[in-house]
């Protein structure tokens, strides 16, 4: 009877702690992807109430402030010219943004950094890839208040624990226009760089498969990243996708290139990205509990090795990768490992959609060129100009269909 009790007991204290922790990693989501935040663009006042949550959060988890202005870090920037945008960007002012900085003071001599960006598109600016009239809040659950979420979670497991390292959680701003936000930090770092071990960053951590595929960027910058990667995968039944650069599509890339070892996390390309469609009854809350544990693992194993080792990584060339004058209009999923370049969207209007290209059409041949995967893709494009009218042979489940493609 006293044991079934305490059985009870037990069981109702892990169901309390299990729900809790859901429901705080549901509310953070569901707070910084409504619609009162208006999309969080850099600059915005959504983006500016979506600052001051998160420097509540870290007050409440009991970081300490490390920005300039007690867990801000103002940032100011004149936006560049860009002939591709929509709506002309006026050049001649400077936007502010914050990005928003707490930390973990262990009174080590080395620092980790875990960072995510907490901006988005707003109502689908530059980089949106709506094709519709209507001006439409553009969310961003995936992309990326569920990295925000993750990282809070990890700011509360990781106090008191790990004691090795100090820890700095940066909610960056501005990544969507540029990664503003992680480059101003390196540039005008609040801890001595020198000091810093690694960075840890999510970027879209939200959308985990039923398989469990996690892309881990950066796994070449640091000689233990490989196989420290490849043991918690096998431990925790994950299907690692890796991608030893570390110059990649987030804020992992301004560390980089400060000679940091990096690592970024990101659970794959889907229909919604950049799209009004983002949205937090999407997410796969299991899925970012999962993810948070893998990542709490690299920092528990790597606690006790000291300051890390960086090296650079091969894709210090992609600066002098050729430029490409034509595209296709898709979005590749950069997670599929097959034969071919699969595309997980078609830009309306564009050159595939007008070629009849469809969702979910694996392209195996442009011209001339067999495509094996998206080096052999990226290769191809690179030969074509615009005015070009090249045959693609696509596969669409068993069959092959050509198609003729205008750039
Ligand atoms: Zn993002």
């Amino acid at each position: 009877m006293k044991n079934s009790i305490k059985l009870l007991g037990l069981l109702l204290l892990i169901s309390v702690t299990f729900s809790g922790l859901a429901q705080t990693m549901q509310d953070d989501m569901e707070y910084l992807a409504s619609d009162k935040l208006e999309g969080r663009e850099f600059g915005s006042h959504g983006a500016l109430v979506a600052s001051k949550y998160i420097s509540k959060r870290f007050k409440k988890l009991g970081l300490e402030p490390k920005g300039t202005d007690g867990y801000f870090q103002e940032l100011s920037v004149k936006p560049r010219y860009n002939p591709h945008a929509k709506v002309p960007v006026d050049t001649s002012k400077a936007i502010i943004g914050r990005n928003v900085i707490g930390y973990i003071d262990n009174g080590a001599a080395t620092t980790v950094i875990i960072g995510a960006h907490y901006d988005h598109l707003g109502f689908g600016a530059e980089g949106s890839l709506y094709e519709g009239d209507e001006k439409l809040i553009h969310n961003g659950a995936d992309d990326n208040a569920s990295g925000v979420t993750v990282m809070l979670q990890l700011a509360d497991w990781i106090r008191g624990q790990y004691p090795h390292n100090n820890y700095l959680f940066i909610a960056f701003s501005g990544e969507e226009k540029g990664l503003w936000g992680s480059s101003w930090f390196t540039k005008n770092p609040t801890i001595d760089l020198a000091t810093i071990n690694y960075m840890i960053n999510m970027d879209m951590v939200g959308r985990l498969d039923a398989e469990k595929n996690l892309a881990v960027y950066g796994t070449g910058t640091s000689p233990i990243w490989h196989s420290l990667i490849e043991g918690i995968g096998k431990d925790q039944g994950f299907i690692v996708k890796y991608h030893p650069g570390g110059i990649g599509p987030s804020d992992h890339t301004s560390f980089y290139l400060k000679d940091m070892p990096v690592l970024h996390f990101f659970t794959g390309q889907h229909a919604d990205y950049h799209k009004p469609s983002d949205d937090f009854d999407k997410i796969n809350y299991d899925g970012m509990i999962e993810v948070q544990s893998f990542i709490e693992s690299v920092i528990a194993q790597v606690d006790s090795k000291g300051k890390i080792e960086f090296i650079k990584t091969k894709d210090e060339d992609s600066k002098k990768a050729p430029k490409y004058s034509v595209t296709l209009g898709v979005i590749p999923d950069y997670m599929y490992d097959g034969k071919g370049m699969l595309i997980s969207g078609v830009k309306e209007g564009r050159a595939a959609d007008k070629a009849g290209i469809i969702n979910g059409d694996i392209v195996i041949k442009m011209g001339d060129v067999e495509v094996r995967d998206m080096m052999a893709y990226m290769e191809a494009l690179g030969k074509f100009k615009k005015g070009d009218k090249v045959k693609v042979i696509v596969k669409r489940g068993e069959e092959k269909v050509e198609v003729e493609v205008e750039f």
